[in-house]
């Protein structure tokens, strides 16, 4: 018995094939995005894959979960909305349902992310636990009870967009002063600009300038490293803003832990500081004593392992 359980995202879909606790098999591919035609047939493709491996291994494929970076109205299997693939309005639940005559689990991927460091990641065992994903954007999930929060029409959670600073800085969704228009590579990367263009030197913004197209922000905590002040002091501004964002999601929610992951934490040496002084600041005591603030153990895993546990869930779990 078994479930597979695949992570779609904007440019890599990952999938596993789950079993008695284990991960049995394992695919990747590179996502098609350049219609929903092409990236259904990653999806297919890496299903079918999974399903092919399956009884060589003794497993029979008895669901199928998907983490999808995407809006899920649950309710109805669609996909509604997602901001780095061509969805719009897809029923996706009924278009692999049709294809595999299988049960199928969908949900956001940073939602089963969440539910994977809860039950077997950094969070095993705990039940009310806050994710977020720090990388390019800010992404997040929430587990309250153990149970994944998905809000009135499956849009809850979108932790990177909770407001840090009414005057802050103008984020990707149109707001201002959002946690990840604050503390994403995204956020980072426009403050680099912004110091290279005011005239600010140090040898990361000289770099900067040289190739200002093709600077990942993973060179900003290498520079930090290497003891530039600049690249230091925006990394601990971030960590900053990131531990205000943390306090009021131990305020609100009171989780037992709050899990991170993500590219972003290379740079966690500059960041944790900074971060957990800003949580010390301003999270309510008796709700910051009990919040651990713990890295994620799953990795680039955590989605597809989520997805699996999704799926599971469905058929119940096998031990
Ligand atoms: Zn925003």
């Amino acid at each position: 018995m078994g479930v597979i359980g695949l992570d779609v995202g904007g440019t890599k879909t990952a999938g596993i094939l789950w079993s008695d606790g284990k991960v049995a098999a394992r695919v990747r591919r590179d996502t098609d995005a350049s219609s929903t035609e092409t990236v259904l047939e990653v999806i297919f493709s890496a299903c079918r894959q999974l399903m092919e491996m399956a009884p060589s291994k003794g497993i029979a494929v008895e669901a199928i979960g998907l983490g999808i970076a995407g809006f899920i109205d649950l309710e109805e299997g669609v996909i509604t909305e997602a901001p780095n693939l061509p969805f719009h309005n897809l029923p996706i639940k009924k278009l692999l349902e049709g294809e595999f005559s299988l049960p199928i689990a969908v949900d956001n991927d940073a939602n089963v992310a969440a539910l994977a460091e809860a039950r077997i990641g950094a969070a095993r065992g705990m039940r009310n636990v806050i994710h977020l994903t720090l990388g390019t954007g800010i992404g997040g999930g929430i587990l309250i009870d153990g149970m994944i929060y998905h809000g009135a029409r499956g849009a809850a959670a979108e932790l990177g967009h909770m407001i840090i600073r009414a005057d802050g800085p103008r984020c990707n969704c149109g707001a201002r002063g959002c946690l990840e228009a604050l503390a994403s590579g995204v956020a980072l990367a426009r403050k680099v600009h912004e110091l290279a263009e005011s005239g600010v030197s140090s040898p990361m913004l000289e770099e900067y300038k040289k190739s200002p197209g093709s600077f990942p922000a993973s060179r900003i905590a290498e520079h930090a490293r290497r003891g530039d002040g600049v690249a230091k002091s925006l990394l601990e501004e971030a960590g900053h803003y990131l531990g205000v964002g943390i306090a009021s999601l131990v305020n609100i929610f009171n989780p037992e832990a709050v899990t991170l992951s993500g590219g972003l934490l290379g740079a966690f040496s500059f960041l944790e500081g900074p971060m957990r002084s800003a949580v010390e600041e301003n999270a309510i005591a008796l709700s910051r004593r009990c919040a651990r603030i713990l890295l994620g153990t799953l990795g680039e895993d955590a989605g597809c392992l989520g997805a699996a546990l999704l799926a599971e869930s469905y058929t119940g779990p096998k031990r």
